[in-house]
């Protein structure tokens, strides 16, 4: 079996420790079958950057870091990745941050990654690219004669031709993704907007196996929507939940990171409206939100704050008394077993997103409720998770009124309907998990392009997952 090179922005820590809650988990089985190395960015940067991968050894597999500057590194990282993509990908062009040398930035640290890369990888090495920070590798590998596989999956949104092409250098970022063998999305969504950005930019053919034509070269295009460890979510949930008391009030909780893409004043809005529209649940509910800060250098994030502090002392000032607290704001990251059993003892979970990959909060969420007893997950019709769980209340964010009928709703739920709902949710997760996804993901890199008899996506859209060319 060929070695696994996977590559990401950010490496695992050396010594395992943060491995529980990210990309580790999920590709911790496939390193181990075959032998990997996990190639991403060191934890600090340096004035003076080493010109190769540095190379480690961890029990499970080998790790290599790449140095950059601290000056390109912010221009890769937080400019370019993060103030023009981010924003344009998630559909906030009022956000995007446009400057060349963040653009030249992003560019030399792919090419300079590159060169380091094809030296430390074998000739039969598959490679598996991870995310927006890196869609020019296999362009710039290419360059270098790398005839290696390469697959690349995309953990943001896609979104659309106009959007996508408000971008400055559109027709580069087109032509990245098309250097790729295969490129995996978390949505049916993201893909039919690579199928139409593919298309439109790059005379892209639809072929009936689901593969996509560009100048006679066959690119594999799927849906892969990332998940959890469901069950180890689950276990860590109901062992926590033993060693702590339930909360006094019916909680409402949100978790996620400060970011402008996650809904959060729309959350606060629709809870607002609640409060305002049924005043008898004053003093009964209570919304818990929890965001770590994230990117605080950039303004972007810098506003957000501000206006979730402001927004939430209104809230409070508005409602509170001097016993009751309408909105418990926290501004940091908590470990993974107290965010468990914070899920489980809540009556309902708000995920709001305007734009979201995936979302994982819904999926811990629903991992983590006692099963006789489960909370109800609102989830907005944006987050990509909404594709595979449609047993949960499906809000629109931008509609505060909706939000506000929608948890009266979920507080008159009936037990028998929130299980019903629950145990739906549940075994489509518990079918779909995370080891599942890169499995599936590496089966069909490792498959030859062009595979007689599948069908193209448009012709027939199963329930998920879904990958197209198979
Ligand atoms: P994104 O990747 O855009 O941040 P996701 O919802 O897909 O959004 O993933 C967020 C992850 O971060 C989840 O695993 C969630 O548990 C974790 N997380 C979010 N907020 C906190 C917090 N306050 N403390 C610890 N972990 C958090």
């Amino acid at each position: 079996m060929p070695r696994l090179v996977i590559i990401s922005n950010r490496a695992p820590s050396l010594d395992g420790a943060g491995d529980s809650g990210g990309l580790v988990v999920a590709l911790k089985d496939a390193l181990k079958s075959r032998g990997g190395l996990w190639i991403g960015g060191a934890p600090a940067t340096s004035e003076n950057p080493s010109p190769t991968i540095l190379m480690h050894e961890r029990p499970d597999f080998d790790i290599g870091l790449f140095e950059l500057e601290p000056q390109l590194q912010h221009d890769y990282y937080l400019g370019y990745s993060n103030s023009v993509l981010w924003p344009a990908f998630h559909g906030r062009l009022d956000l995007i941050d446009v400057r060349e040398h963040y653009t030249s930035a992003y560019k030399e640290v792919a090419r300079r990654l590159a060169e380091m890369v094809a030296k430390v990888i074998a000739d039969d090495d598959i490679l598996w690219i991870h995310d927006y920070q890196l869609i020019p590798l296999a362009f710039e590998l290419k360059k270098l004669g790398v005839s290696n596989k390469m697959g690349f999956f995309l953990h943001i949104p896609l979104p659309d031709l106009q959007t996508f092409k408000a971008i400055p250098n559109w027709m580069e970022l087109s032509e990245w993704f098309a250097a790729f063998d295969m490129v995996g999305f978390q949505t049916r969504r993201d893909l039919a907007h690579m199928i139409d950005i593919f298309r439109q930019t790059m005379r892209g053919e639809l072929r009936f196996n689901g593969n996509i034509d560009i100048n006679g070269r066959e690119i594999s295009l799927g849906c892969y929507p990332i998940s959890i460890d469901v069950k180890g979510f689950a276990e860590m949930a109901a062992e926590k939940a033993q060693t702590v008391d339930p909360a006094r009030l019916t909680r409402l909780i949100g978790v996620d990171r400060l970011d402008y893409s996650k809904g959060l004043p729309q959350r606060l809005a629709g809870y607002e409206q609640f409060l305002a529209d049924y005043p008898d649940y004053c003093g009964k509910v209570s919304l818990l939100q929890i965001a770590p800060p994230t990117r605080d250098n950039v303004e972007a994030y810098q506003d957000i704050r501000e206006e979730m502090e402001a927004t939430s002392g209104r809230i409070n000032g508005r409602f509170g008394t001097i016993d009751w607290v309408p909105v418990q704001y926290m501004h940091r990251a908590l470990p993974r077993d107290e965010l468990a059993v914070l899920y489980r003892y809540s009556y309902i979970c708000l995920v709001t997103p305007l734009f979201d990959g995936m979302n994982l909060v819904a999926k811990e969420f629903v991992a983590a409720q006692d099963p006789e007893d489960p909370g109800v997950l609102l989830l907005s019709q944006f987050a990509g998770a909404a594709e595979e769980m449609k047993e949960a209340v499906i809000i629109n964010p931008h509609d505060p009124h909706g939000l506000s009928r929608a948890i009266k709703q979920a507080l008159d739920m009936s037990l028998e309907e929130r299980k019903e709902r629950h145990n739906a949710l549940y075994e489509r997760l518990a079918a779909n998990d995370v080891s599942k996804w890169s499995a599936e993901f590496l089966r069909r890199l490792e498959k030859p392009a062009g595979i007689p008899g599948a069908r193209h996506p448009s012709l027939k859209l199963p329930d998920v997952p879904f990958h197209a060319g198979q």
